[in-house]
């Protein structure tokens, strides 16, 4: 999709600090990191949220992918928080579906998002 910039960073056209890919998705650490680690995962099609009729397929990948990074990042033996914010009242401010890896310092238990 034009002037997506997550689309961009899937397309190789904006620079991403790029942690791992396959067909589906790609995974890259965020511009802002609100933790130590702080990946993002992103299907490399364009759906705007998880309500934009994703593919069980897409689906599938996107949360596969959520462990293989979490090693990667070296947060798979210490924990890590997994967030989608998901539409307007959740504030999502990328459209363009994307799943948070956070982790690297311990986490308030509860509903705020990165807390
Ligand atoms: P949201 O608020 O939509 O859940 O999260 C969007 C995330 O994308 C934010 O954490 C923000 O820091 C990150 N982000 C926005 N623009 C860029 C960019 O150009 N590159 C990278 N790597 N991350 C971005
Ligand atoms: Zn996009």
């Amino acid at each position: 999709m034009d002037n997506c910039i997550f689309c961009m960073i899937a397309g190789h056209t904006l620079d991403a600090r790029v942690v791992y890919e396959d067909d589906l998705v790609l995974a890259f650490d965020d511009i802002t990191p609100q933790a130590p680690v702080h990946t993002l995962i992103i299907p490399k099609c364009h759906y705007a949220d998880m309500s934009d009729n994703v593919p069980p397929a897409v689906m599938t990948a996107l949360f596969t992918a959520v462990p293989k990074v979490a090693a990667l990042k070296g947060v798979d033996t210490t924990g890590y928080r997994v967030i989608v914010n998901n539409g307007r009242d959740a504030s999502q401010s990328v459209a363009h579906l994307h799943v948070h890896l956070l982790g690297g310092r311990s986490m308030s238990h509860g509903m705020v998002s990165f807390g």
